[in-house]
């Protein structure tokens, strides 16, 4: 079993943090807010006073946190963890950023000789809670196959995209395409629902025909369709608005990068960018459902 500390523990960081106490690793924990210090510490984590006393002598520093400025800050600019951590200690970072931030950062961590991933998740907070969560690593071979044992306590399918970077553009992919069916899905249950359908009868024939996805599957965005969603809970919890608009911003700016078109998930990204700006940034993402049906 391994020493490992775990860097913020949010809605998604929680749950794997105490995936990996369940597994049988030593867990030490930090995050800004005590209250989610002491939840993961309830189930069996040591709880350190900052990033840096966490991080040191452990064989893995796992971070999970909200956007670029702070995982740089937190290996690079800032706590500097890249000049703490032990030379053979491996930093596997799960927050969805940017890819060339990921890069930055491993090409920081690569000339003082320790091993890193950029090892961003899809599965939802229901994926964390349950260890189903998908890992989709950027890294050398060497530190994948060292990584695995770990992401294994916390996730079902664990891929290698590539070198560094690589596990962050396939998920800006995957988060582009989540965000336009999302918007999607939301916008077809209001039309049927303004056109006089009972929203779970919609849901289960689109379940089960070709417009079937999953946010039918697993995330109904309309509230009391689904038991267990942030959508039958007020939509709090879940993915937040203003991560899903981070998240379609960095699809944004890969495409101008690559010169690629985008214009689903550029219309994605307003919809989105528009919903947290109307007030509506820290709920839930299938919370954009407000958009297309009365709900308040
Ligand atoms: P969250 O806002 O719930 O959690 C982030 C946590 O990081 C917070 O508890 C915050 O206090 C902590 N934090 C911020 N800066 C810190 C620092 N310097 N030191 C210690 N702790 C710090 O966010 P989340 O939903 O858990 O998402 C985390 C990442 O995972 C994001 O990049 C997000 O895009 C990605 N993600 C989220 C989901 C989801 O369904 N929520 C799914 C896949 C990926």
């Amino acid at each position: 079993m391994s020493r490992i500390a775990f860097i913020g523990l949010g809605n998604m960081g929680g749950p794997m943090a105490i995936n990996l106490v369940k597994a049988g690793h030593e867990v030490t924990v930090f995050d800004l807010v005590p209250a989610a210090v002491e939840s993961v510490v309830a189930e069996g984590a040591s709880a350190a006073a900052s990033a840096e006393d966490a991080a040191k002598d452990k064989d893995f520093v796992v971070s999970m946190l909200p956007a670029n400025k702070h995982v740089e800050g937190l290996y690079v600019d800032g706590a500097g963890l890249l000049d703490i951590v032990d030379k053979n200690t491996v930093i596997i970072d799960s927050s969805t950023i940017a890819p060339e931030s990921a890069r930055r950062v491993s090409e920081e961590a690569e000339k003082r000789g320790i091993a890193m991933v950029d090892a961003p998740v899809s599965g939802g907070v229901g994926g964390a809670k349950a260890g189903t969560l998908s890992f989709i690593v950027g890294g050398t071979a060497e530190a994948f196959e060292l990584v695995k044992p770990v992401l294994e306590a916390m996730g079902k399918n664990i891929f290698h995209a590539g070198d560094a970077g690589a596990g962050q553009v396939a998920k800006i992919c995957n988060n582009m395409m989540l965000g336009i069916l999302m918007a999607g899905t939301t916008e077809a249950i209001g039309l049927g629902v303004k056109n006089g359908l009972d929203p779970a009868v919609l849901s289960d024939i689109m379940s089960k025909s070709s417009g079937n996805n999953w946010a039918l599957q697993v995330y109904n965005p309309y509230p009391g369709v689904m038991d267990g969603v942030p959508a039958s809970n007020g939509y709090q919890g879940g993915f937040m608005v203003d991560l899903m608009a981070k998240d379609l911003g960095l699809a944004f700016d890969a495409a101008v990068k690559s010169q690629s078109s985008i214009p689903m998930g550029a219309m994605a990204r307003n919809l989105f960018a528009l919903h947290a700006a109307n007030g509506n940034g820290g709920l839930d993402f299938s919370s954009i459902q407000k958009m297309f049906s009365d709900l308040d």
